[in-house]
């Protein structure tokens, strides 16, 4: 069997890592357009603030393909696939066979303008790039009060001398993360760390000495680092059949339209069980879940996704949050919040139901027992009986536990 992987980052290896166990002598091939190994995006910002070094985000090295027995292709981008022929294209016009293909091709920043200081960050050679403009140039603009610009706002600021301004179009940073609320709070803290940030303040252009924001004002900028959001990285299949929305639409099985080809992170576009909808879930726990799925069911082994919901877990300047699933109180789906905090400790604690379901969460300060919530999402279970208590600041999960299967008895 032909295994082919478009794709060396977290979605692909995971997938890779799983056809490997349940398939010891399948070919496996994996593609790779950057020219480095298996490395953490995550800590990207880390590596731009100096907090790690180069080694620290290499995740597999050359000896993880050698032991794996797994044939790397590095530097090369895939151009066409042809589903047809069962095979895809190069840039040098090589050509590879597949008997089943995966697509974990990721995604790209969205850039608005591009000009010699405008950046994005997505990869190694783009820190690179950012870390050369920092060098030389102090007042930096990030456009975007999404995770992605304040994480490049937290990485710029840990550099020498940077001065650092965020713009966000909207009225609150995390817009599609957070509430107002818990955004508030947030705000406040990164303001307290020296980061400047607009709100209702959309980038219009830059021409290498200010930024024009919509109503006609202007900001002092040395350089601008977009931040707006990211597309998948689809282009390639122009013509090849599969069926695309935003990203490539697949079923539970990760499977797309066509039997033989799977995709997974963020190049998929999969159902949310919780917000009902197809969606993208661009973060890392979503493509190692994406990819191992894939992985399975490319193995012959038939797995359905299970919990694979929207989460973000965060920590900015010493102040961690962890949110999941439907948070807009607007949004008609939202039946009942239940809301605890405690502003001065920067504490905050929100969940949101629907039929007595856990689904949404937010919890800033504290957020030991994010993972049990998360469970608890995920589970989509009547959870009347406790559903009061789990909202307290210092309601203590473990003790449900405790009583293994008796939640009648904690409350009495
Ligand atoms: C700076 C940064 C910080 C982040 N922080 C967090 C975080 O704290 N928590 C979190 O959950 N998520 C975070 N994310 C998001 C997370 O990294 C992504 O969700 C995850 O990397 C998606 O994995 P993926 O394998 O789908 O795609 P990617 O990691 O984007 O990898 C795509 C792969 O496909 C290859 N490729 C693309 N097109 C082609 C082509 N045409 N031909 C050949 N190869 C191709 C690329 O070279 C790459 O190997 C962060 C992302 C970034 C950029």
């Amino acid at each position: 069997m032909k295994y082919l992987i478009i794709g060396n980052s977290i979605a692909g290896v995971s997938a890779a890592r799983i056809i490997r166990r349940h398939d010891k002598d399948g070919d496996i091939t994996i593609v790779t357009k950057e020219a480095y190994p298996f490395y953490s995006k995550c800590l990207l910002p880390y590596y731009l603030r100096n907090e790690v070094g180069f080694d620290e985000t290499i995740l597999a090295d050359e000896n993880f393909y050698k032991e794996k027995n797994i044939y790397l292709i590095k530097g090369r981008t895939v151009t066409k696939v042809l589903t047809d022929k069962n095979k895809l294209l190069l840039d040098n016009n090589q050509e590879i066979l597949y008997d089943k293909l995966l697509i974990a091709a990721g995604a790209s920043p969205i850039q608005i303008g591009n000009g010699p200081n405008i950046f994005s960050l997505r990869s190694f050679d783009d820190v690179e790039r950012i870390k050369e403009a920092a060098a030389r140039l102090k007042k930096a603009v990030v456009v975007g009060a999404g995770p992605m610009g304040m994480k490049v706002a937290y990485g710029l600021k840990g550099r020498l001398g940077c001065n650092v301004i965020v713009l966000e179009a909207g009225k609150q940073v995390f817009t599609r993360i957070l509430s107002k609320r818990a955004a508030f709070i947030l705000s406040k803290h990164l303001i307290n760390k020296g980061i400047e940030i607009k709100t209702n303040s959309r980038f219009i252009s830059y021409d290498g000495k200010h930024v024009k924001i919509d109503g006609a004002s202007h900001i002092e900028a040395d350089f601008v680092v977009m931040a707006i959001g990211v597309k998948p990285n689809i282009g390639f299949l122009n013509s090849s059949g599969i069926t695309t929305n935003t990203g490539v639409i697949v079923d539970s099985y990760m499977r797309t339209n066509i039997d033989n080809i799977y995709a997974a992170g963020d190049a998929a576009e999969a159902f949310d069980p919780v917000t009902k909808r197809y969606t993208i879930n661009a973060t890392w726990p979503s493509a190692v879940l994406e990819g191992e799925t894939a992985g399975c069911n490319m193995a012959g082994i038939e797995t359905q996704i299970k919990g694979n919901v929207s989460s973000n877990s965060i920590q900015f300047f010493g102040l961690s949050f962890v949110s999941a699933g439907l948070l807009e109180s607007d949004d008609q789906q939202i039946e009942e919040e239940i809301i605890d905090e405690d502003i001065p400790k920067n504490l905050f604690k929100r969940l949101v139901f629907l039929d007595n379901k856990l689904v949404g969460f937010e919890f800033l300060g504290d957020v030991q027992n994010a993972g049990i919530y998360l469970d608890i999402l995920k589970e989509q279970k009547d959870i009347s009986q406790f559903k009061n208590r789990l909202s307290y600041l210092d309601f203590d999960y473990g003790k449900v536990l405790k009583f293994a299967g008796t939640e009648e008895r904690f409350f009495l």
